[in-house]
Protein backbone atom coordinates (compact mmCIF):
# COMPACT_ATOMS: atom_id res chain seq x y z
CA UNK A 1 0.00 0.00 0.00
CA UNK A 2 0.90 3.34 -0.88
CA UNK A 3 1.55 6.18 1.79
CA UNK A 4 -1.11 7.99 -0.07
CA UNK A 5 -3.38 4.89 0.24
CA UNK A 6 -2.95 4.60 3.71
CA UNK A 7 -3.74 7.86 4.33
CA UNK A 8 -7.03 7.38 2.65
CA UNK A 9 -7.29 4.36 4.29
CA UNK A 10 -6.38 5.60 8.05
CA UNK A 11 -9.11 8.55 7.13
CA UNK A 12 -13.20 8.96 7.52
CA UNK A 13 -14.36 6.51 4.59
CA UNK A 14 -15.98 3.55 5.47
CA UNK A 15 -13.95 0.16 4.58
CA UNK A 16 -16.14 -2.84 3.18
CA UNK A 17 -15.09 -6.24 4.40
CA UNK A 18 -17.52 -8.95 3.18
CA UNK A 19 -17.55 -12.43 5.14
CA UNK A 20 -18.00 -15.78 3.62
CA UNK A 21 -20.01 -17.96 6.07
CA UNK A 22 -19.44 -21.48 6.09
CA UNK A 23 -21.79 -24.13 7.54
CA UNK A 24 -20.87 -26.67 8.82
CA UNK A 25 -21.80 -30.45 9.18
CA UNK A 26 -20.37 -33.49 10.15
CA UNK A 27 -18.60 -36.03 7.96
CA UNK A 28 -21.19 -37.70 6.36
CA UNK A 29 -23.12 -34.85 6.02
CA UNK A 30 -25.25 -35.14 9.05
CA UNK A 31 -26.07 -32.55 11.90
CA UNK A 32 -25.91 -29.57 9.87
CA UNK A 33 -25.64 -26.20 11.91
CA UNK A 34 -28.94 -24.50 11.74
CA UNK A 35 -27.81 -21.43 10.86
CA UNK A 36 -30.15 -19.35 8.42
CA UNK A 37 -29.30 -15.90 6.51
CA UNK A 38 -31.59 -14.32 8.29
CA UNK A 39 -29.90 -15.21 11.45
CA UNK A 40 -26.25 -14.13 10.24
CA UNK A 41 -28.18 -10.80 9.06
CA UNK A 42 -29.40 -9.70 11.97
CA UNK A 43 -25.74 -10.60 13.70
CA UNK A 44 -24.28 -8.41 11.27
CA UNK A 45 -26.82 -5.97 11.41
CA UNK A 46 -25.86 -5.41 15.21
CA UNK A 47 -22.19 -5.87 14.61
CA UNK A 48 -22.15 -3.00 11.96
CA UNK A 49 -24.17 -0.64 14.50
CA UNK A 50 -21.23 -1.34 16.93
CA UNK A 51 -18.16 -1.23 14.31
CA UNK A 52 -19.48 1.85 12.76
CA UNK A 53 -17.27 3.99 14.51
CA UNK A 54 -14.38 2.31 13.64
CA UNK A 55 -15.63 3.37 9.62
CA UNK A 56 -15.56 -0.49 8.77
CA UNK A 57 -18.80 -2.03 7.15
CA UNK A 58 -19.15 -5.64 7.11
CA UNK A 59 -21.18 -7.50 4.16
CA UNK A 60 -22.51 -10.71 3.55
CA UNK A 61 -24.26 -11.97 0.42
CA UNK A 62 -26.17 -14.95 -0.16
CA UNK A 63 -23.89 -16.57 -2.46
CA UNK A 64 -21.17 -16.15 0.58
CA UNK A 65 -22.83 -19.10 2.66
CA UNK A 66 -21.52 -22.32 1.89
CA UNK A 67 -21.85 -26.12 2.95
CA UNK A 68 -18.98 -27.88 4.07
CA UNK A 69 -18.37 -31.26 5.93
CA UNK A 70 -16.11 -31.59 8.71
CA UNK A 71 -17.30 -32.85 12.06
CA UNK A 72 -14.27 -31.84 13.99
CA UNK A 73 -15.11 -28.30 12.64
CA UNK A 74 -18.74 -28.75 13.76
CA UNK A 75 -17.66 -29.35 16.97
CA UNK A 76 -16.68 -27.02 19.77
CA UNK A 77 -13.77 -28.84 21.74
CA UNK A 78 -14.80 -29.98 25.18
CA UNK A 79 -12.57 -28.37 27.68
CA UNK A 80 -9.72 -25.76 27.58
CA UNK A 81 -7.03 -28.67 27.74
CA UNK A 82 -9.00 -30.84 25.12
CA UNK A 83 -6.31 -31.26 22.10
CA UNK A 84 -8.59 -31.15 19.36
CA UNK A 85 -8.86 -27.31 20.01
CA UNK A 86 -4.87 -27.33 18.31
CA UNK A 87 -6.25 -29.70 15.55
CA UNK A 88 -9.68 -27.47 15.11
CA UNK A 89 -7.31 -24.42 14.40
CA UNK A 90 -4.84 -26.37 12.14
CA UNK A 91 -8.13 -27.81 10.08
CA UNK A 92 -9.71 -24.61 9.92
CA UNK A 93 -6.60 -22.57 9.24
CA UNK A 94 -6.14 -24.49 6.25
CA UNK A 95 -9.80 -23.99 5.07
CA UNK A 96 -9.11 -20.16 5.12
CA UNK A 97 -6.88 -20.81 2.82
CA UNK A 98 -9.30 -21.68 0.23
CA UNK A 99 -11.48 -19.35 1.02
CA UNK A 100 -11.22 -15.80 -0.80
CA UNK A 101 -8.81 -13.83 0.61
CA UNK A 102 -10.83 -10.55 0.88
CA UNK A 103 -13.78 -11.90 3.05
CA UNK A 104 -13.54 -13.24 6.67
CA UNK A 105 -14.37 -16.40 7.30
CA UNK A 106 -17.08 -17.03 10.19
CA UNK A 107 -17.90 -20.88 10.47
CA UNK A 108 -21.28 -21.78 12.06
CA UNK A 109 -21.15 -25.25 14.32
CA UNK A 110 -24.03 -27.51 14.82
CA UNK A 111 -22.24 -28.32 18.51
CA UNK A 112 -21.67 -25.97 21.40
CA UNK A 113 -21.82 -22.48 22.56
CA UNK A 114 -20.21 -19.39 22.20
CA UNK A 115 -17.58 -18.13 19.52
CA UNK A 116 -14.09 -17.95 19.30
CA UNK A 117 -11.34 -16.27 17.40
CA UNK A 118 -7.80 -15.40 17.63
CA UNK A 119 -4.28 -13.95 16.88
CA UNK A 120 -4.02 -12.67 13.47
CA UNK A 121 -1.95 -15.75 11.55
CA UNK A 122 -2.16 -17.84 14.20
CA UNK A 123 -6.02 -18.48 13.95
CA UNK A 124 -7.30 -16.57 11.10
CA UNK A 125 -11.26 -17.41 11.17
CA UNK A 126 -14.34 -17.04 13.42
CA UNK A 127 -15.72 -20.19 15.13
CA UNK A 128 -19.67 -19.18 15.71
CA UNK A 129 -22.47 -21.34 17.32
CA UNK A 130 -25.68 -21.69 15.58
CA UNK A 131 -28.26 -18.69 16.41
CA UNK A 132 -30.16 -21.11 18.86
CA UNK A 133 -27.13 -22.15 20.93
CA UNK A 134 -26.18 -18.39 21.41
CA UNK A 135 -28.36 -18.30 24.75
CA UNK A 136 -27.50 -15.45 27.13
CA UNK A 137 -26.77 -17.38 30.32
CA UNK A 138 -27.64 -21.47 30.58
CA UNK A 139 -30.39 -22.33 28.29
CA UNK A 140 -32.19 -25.12 29.90
CA UNK A 141 -35.75 -27.03 28.91
CA UNK A 142 -37.67 -24.27 30.96
CA UNK A 143 -36.34 -21.08 29.86
CA UNK A 144 -36.31 -19.76 26.02
CA UNK A 145 -32.76 -18.91 24.92
CA UNK A 146 -32.40 -15.25 24.52
CA UNK A 147 -29.73 -15.02 21.96
CA UNK A 148 -26.58 -12.83 22.44
CA UNK A 149 -26.90 -10.43 19.46
CA UNK A 150 -23.85 -8.79 19.91
CA UNK A 151 -21.87 -12.29 19.58
CA UNK A 152 -20.50 -11.70 15.98
CA UNK A 153 -19.86 -8.43 17.08
CA UNK A 154 -17.81 -9.92 19.86
CA UNK A 155 -16.00 -12.43 17.95
CA UNK A 156 -14.93 -9.88 15.25
CA UNK A 157 -12.72 -8.06 18.34
CA UNK A 158 -11.04 -11.28 18.72
CA UNK A 159 -10.59 -11.51 14.89
CA UNK A 160 -8.92 -7.83 14.99
CA UNK A 161 -6.33 -8.73 17.85
CA UNK A 162 -8.34 -7.99 20.73
CA UNK A 163 -8.49 -9.61 24.23
CA UNK A 164 -11.01 -9.56 26.80
CA UNK A 165 -11.37 -6.72 29.37
CA UNK A 166 -12.15 -9.55 31.75
CA UNK A 167 -9.27 -12.14 32.86
CA UNK A 168 -9.08 -15.28 34.43
CA UNK A 169 -8.35 -14.13 37.92
CA UNK A 170 -10.82 -15.00 40.77
CA UNK A 171 -13.12 -11.96 41.48
CA UNK A 172 -11.15 -10.81 44.76
CA UNK A 173 -8.07 -10.81 42.68
CA UNK A 174 -9.83 -9.01 39.93
CA UNK A 175 -7.65 -5.55 39.66
CA UNK A 176 -9.50 -2.44 38.52
CA UNK A 177 -7.09 -0.91 36.53
CA UNK A 178 -5.16 -2.34 33.61
CA UNK A 179 -1.63 -1.39 33.97
CA UNK A 180 0.55 -3.30 31.35
CA UNK A 181 -2.49 -3.94 28.79
CA UNK A 182 -1.73 -7.79 28.79
CA UNK A 183 -1.87 -8.81 32.11
CA UNK A 184 -5.74 -9.55 32.14
CA UNK A 185 -5.34 -10.79 28.33
CA UNK A 186 -6.90 -6.75 27.12
CA UNK A 187 -4.78 -7.92 23.93
CA UNK A 188 -3.91 -11.25 22.34
CA UNK A 189 -0.88 -9.98 21.15
CA UNK A 190 2.60 -8.12 21.61
CA UNK A 191 1.22 -4.63 19.79
CA UNK A 192 0.69 -1.60 21.61
CA UNK A 193 -0.94 -2.03 24.72
CA UNK A 194 -4.55 -1.34 25.60
CA UNK A 195 -4.38 0.89 28.69
CA UNK A 196 -7.68 3.15 28.53
CA UNK A 197 -10.06 0.25 29.63
CA UNK A 198 -10.35 -0.94 33.32
CA UNK A 199 -9.88 -4.87 33.56
CA UNK A 200 -13.26 -6.30 34.91
CA UNK A 201 -13.67 -8.90 37.30
CA UNK A 202 -16.48 -10.55 34.73
CA UNK A 203 -20.17 -11.02 34.97
CA UNK A 204 -19.70 -14.30 37.24
CA UNK A 205 -18.94 -12.11 39.88
CA UNK A 206 -21.80 -10.29 40.35
CA UNK A 207 -25.08 -10.98 41.12
CA UNK A 208 -28.67 -10.90 39.07
CA UNK A 209 -29.40 -7.37 41.68
CA UNK A 210 -25.76 -5.63 40.48
CA UNK A 211 -26.29 -6.82 37.04
CA UNK A 212 -29.54 -5.22 36.74
CA UNK A 213 -28.51 -2.26 39.07
CA UNK A 214 -29.03 1.27 37.58
CA UNK A 215 -25.72 2.45 38.95
CA UNK A 216 -24.10 -0.08 37.58
CA UNK A 217 -20.97 0.50 40.39
CA UNK A 218 -20.55 -3.00 42.15
CA UNK A 219 -18.32 -4.31 45.09
CA UNK A 220 -15.96 -7.03 44.79
CA UNK A 221 -15.35 -9.69 47.36
CA UNK A 222 -12.17 -7.51 48.29
CA UNK A 223 -14.62 -5.12 49.47
CA UNK A 224 -13.61 -2.62 47.10
CA UNK A 225 -16.37 -0.54 45.17
CA UNK A 226 -16.13 -1.15 41.07
CA UNK A 227 -17.51 -0.07 38.24
CA UNK A 228 -17.37 -2.41 35.18
CA UNK A 229 -16.50 -1.59 31.66
CA UNK A 230 -20.31 -2.61 30.76
CA UNK A 231 -20.32 -1.09 27.53
CA UNK A 232 -17.00 -2.26 26.01
CA UNK A 233 -17.52 -4.58 23.41
CA UNK A 234 -14.79 -7.26 24.74
CA UNK A 235 -16.97 -7.06 27.96
CA UNK A 236 -18.79 -9.83 29.74
CA UNK A 237 -21.88 -7.96 29.35
CA UNK A 238 -23.78 -8.96 26.25
CA UNK A 239 -26.79 -7.47 26.82
CA UNK A 240 -24.83 -3.44 26.73
CA UNK A 241 -21.64 -3.99 25.06
CA UNK A 242 -21.35 -1.93 22.05
CA UNK A 243 -17.79 0.11 22.23
CA UNK A 244 -14.86 -0.02 21.67
CA UNK A 245 -12.22 2.03 23.70
CA UNK A 246 -9.50 4.72 22.05
CA UNK A 247 -6.84 2.12 22.89
CA UNK A 248 -8.71 -0.81 21.31
CA UNK A 249 -9.87 1.27 17.97
CA UNK A 250 -5.92 1.75 17.38
CA UNK A 251 -5.09 -2.00 17.52
CA UNK A 252 -7.60 -2.49 15.27
CA UNK A 253 -6.77 0.24 12.37
CA UNK A 254 -2.76 -0.97 12.86
CA UNK A 255 -3.65 -5.17 12.73
CA UNK A 256 -5.83 -4.25 9.44
CA UNK A 257 -2.65 -2.69 7.87
CA UNK A 258 0.22 -4.60 9.59
CA UNK A 259 -1.30 -8.74 9.80
CA UNK A 260 -0.26 -10.19 7.14
CA UNK A 261 -3.64 -12.42 6.99
CA UNK A 262 -5.56 -9.19 8.11
CA UNK A 263 -3.89 -6.64 5.71
CA UNK A 264 -5.31 -9.43 2.97
CA UNK A 265 -9.26 -8.19 3.65
CA UNK A 266 -8.60 -4.77 1.68
CA UNK A 267 -5.87 -4.91 -0.46
CA UNK A 268 -6.36 -5.76 -4.08
ZN1 LIG B 1 -14.70 -13.39 23.73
Amino acid sequence: MTTAALAVFLSACTTEIPIIAIQMADDDGSNPSSIEESEIREWLEVANDHWDAQDLEFTFSDNDLIQIKSTRLNTKPQDANDPQWELYRLTANYLVTLTPANKIPVIFRARGNTSWSGIPGHTNYISMPAYKNACIGKQNKNKECEPDESLLSHALGHYFGLGHTFGSAGCSAANQENTDGDSTTMTMNSLAPVTDTSSDPGIGCLSEEQIESQDRTVTLTSGERFRPPWRNLMSGYPTTRNRLSDDQSEIVEEVLITQAWRKRLHED
